[in-house]
């Protein structure tokens, strides 16, 4: 197992091969981990939040759900999580707007720009738009009535989720640097998580 850093507020990219994993692991709890997924063989395909919830018939995402891709196929696996399942695939990626509607002037870093950024170094081609990302770790309470809330997350320090490759793919990772907001706890302070990755299975056999 290789253990790598993100760091907080910065994103980086994860190669697996089929049946290849990661584990994030939430180091300090709260740090919201946005996540992307692009197929190696055809870059034009992407992990999709809106397939994967048709494919799944729910909201959020946990142990045993399958995550797709744009061409509806499966990208990766949830093979566990010790959260139970409080994950966010609603929301868009945090960009330069957003934290200008927030207040902020000048610079921001965003999970938007590290996308693009991390992207940008794999030599892969940019989509169009920035992919709607699976939201590891982020607490969208969904009301009754519809309405959306965005509240400090509710995993604890160590909690993890491993995600295992279907195919070939280029994972994208940023940890959110999303400090005016309680997305990433109410103490508004990104944190650095660990990933570790996880040989296929076939590969770990003694
Ligand atoms: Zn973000």
């Amino acid at each position: 197992m290789t253990v790598v850093t993100l760091a907080a507020r910065t994103g980086r990219s994860v190669r697996l091969d089929a049946g290849g994993a990661v584990t994030i692991v939430n180091l300090f709890g709260q740090q919201v981990v946005d996540t992307w997924a692009i197929d190696v063989a055809d870059p034009s395909i992407v992990l999709s939040m809106a397939h994967t919830r048709m494919a799944n018939g729910r909201l959020a995402v946990g142990a045993g759900d399958t995550l797709v891709g744009s061409d509806r196929e499966p990208m990766l696996v949830v093979e566990s999580d010790t959260t139970g399942g409080r994950h966010d695939t609603l929301i868009p990626a945090c960009d330069a707007a957003r934290y200008r509607q927030l207040g902020a002037s000048g610079h921001h870093a965003s999970c938007a720009a590290n996308f693009t950024e991390t992207v940008r170094a794999l030599a892969l081609p940019l989509p169009s738009q920035v992919p709607q990302p699976l939201n590891l770790f982020m607490n969208v309470p969904v009301g009754p009535d519809g309405t959306l809330g965005i509240e400090p997350p509710v995993s604890r320090p160590g909690d993890r989720v491993t995600l295992r490759a279907v195919r070939p793919l280029v994972l994208v990772l940023s940890a959110c640097p999303q400090d005016l907001a309680p997305t990433n706890g109410s103490h508004h302070e990104p944190r650095d998580v660990e990933l570790h990755l996880l040989p296929a299975l076939d590969e770990a056999l003694p």
